[in-house]
């Protein structure tokens, strides 16, 4: 018998981390729990490493840092949010481990170091899209592969067309239609960010050019994205909106854990919609799609200001609208860089530095 998969868990105490300790305690003979980081909770666990704090400490980077490239460590969940996940992520990377990845900034901040970084094995996808892209690519030529189509739920205000996105509060925002998640995804959900940055996560998770990558909104959130190819054929990945599944795709590649999440059941597929996605109100997606077809520090900006703005939304201090307008003031005056590490840093301290100092971020007329 061979012995279980050793899985580091960084963010086990966020909304993906505890989903990803849930698969591993119903698969122990699979999975065994080596290290985790655990944010203000605890999870009450044991393991080799246990890492109270956060990212950005001295000590817990260090630690973090040994955990990682440890060599009895199999595989890495990050699932650590925001920008602060990527040096651990690329550590883990250069060690040679599997990375399973759930915080998206990390490729968009600098997917072309760490896809280098990750060579021919790749990155196996945790964001539930990207997921299925993953899934319906198995077994398929890349040069086969015409178009990739993200699915959005639209998050709560899409579907309120006459609602004054200025008058929205963070209750409001923070009330997803369909999935569970942490607070900044949740936002970034409401604003259409969300689909911005797995635009650009797409791009380079899969190789594909970003003109070969669409948005649309399907408010059921059944199906998880489509892949078109060369003949004109369609492959969907199905579901309930449940990040425990594409967890445990992560986690069991290129095996399928049974039972990971009940079935989906017919009555369930009726009624399918799909929309255009409308970019005049919701125009993250085009803002992340231009930063990225700029590249260098942009999409690091881009991924900085927004960070930045919704924390600044979250706590009182600006209005949803502010969100975006903020990050598109940001990318405007951004002057650009081309994108080693150090460049990308420095742009995502530029683009902070530059938001915190908007006072009191409001979209003019
Ligand atoms: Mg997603």
């Amino acid at each position: 018998m061979t012995r279980p998969i050793n899985v580091a868990v960084l963010g086990a105490t966020g909304s993906i981390g505890r989903q990803t300790l849930d698969v591993i305690d119903r698969n122990p003979g699979r999975f065994k729990l080596f290290g985790l980081t655990e944010g203000a909770r605890s999870t009450n666990r044991e393991a080799e490493y246990l890492v109270q704090g956060h990212a950005g400490e001295p000590d817990f980077d260090a630690t973090v840092e040994a955990m990682v490239t440890d060599p009895r460590c199999d595989l890495v969940v990050v699932a650590i949010p925001g920008a602060r996940a990527l040096a651990p992520t690329m550590a883990a990377l250069r060690a040679g481990k599997e990375v399973a990845l759930a915080t998206k900034e990390v490729l968009v901040m600098a997917g072309e170091l760490v896809m280098r970084l990750a060579g021919e094995k790749g990155i196996r996808p945790v964001d539930s899209e990207h997921s299925a892209i993953w899934q319906c690519l198995w077994g398929e030529e890349r040069e086969n592969v015409r178009r990739l189509i993200i699915t959005a739920s639209g998050g709560p205000f899409w579907s309120q067309p006459n609602l004054d996105l200025d008058q929205v509060t963070v209750e409001q925002a923070l009330n997803h239609p369909r999935w569970s998640m942490g607070p900044k995804v949740t936002v970034d959900s409401a604003t259409l960010m969300n689909k911005g940055l797995e635009l650009i996560e797409a791009h380079h998770l899969f190789g594909l050019p970003l003109a070969a990558i669409s948005v649309c909104v399907h408010p059921q959130s059944v199906v998880h994205s489509l892949v078109e190819f060369v003949d004109g054929s369609l492959k969907a990945q199905l579901g309930r909106p449940d990040m425990r599944l594409p967890i445990a795709v992560a986690l069991a590649y290129p095996d399928r854990l049974p039972d990971a999440v009940p079935p989906t059941t017919i009555q369930e597929l009726s009624g399918l919609e799909f929309y255009d996605l409308d970019e005049k109100r919701f125009p993250s997606v085009r803002l992340a799609r231009e930063a990225a077809t700029t590249g260098g520090g942009h999409p690091a900006v881009l991924n900085a200001a927004n960070e930045e703005a919704v924390n600044a939304f979250l706590a009182g201090e600006i209005p949803f609208s502010g969100i975006v307008w903020a990050v598109e003031r940001a990318l405007s005056d951004f002057s650009g860089c081309k994108g080693t590490l150090e460049e990308i840093l420095e742009a995502d301290r530029w683009a902070r530095a530059y938001v915190r100092q908007m006072d009191g971020i409001r979209p003019v007329g």
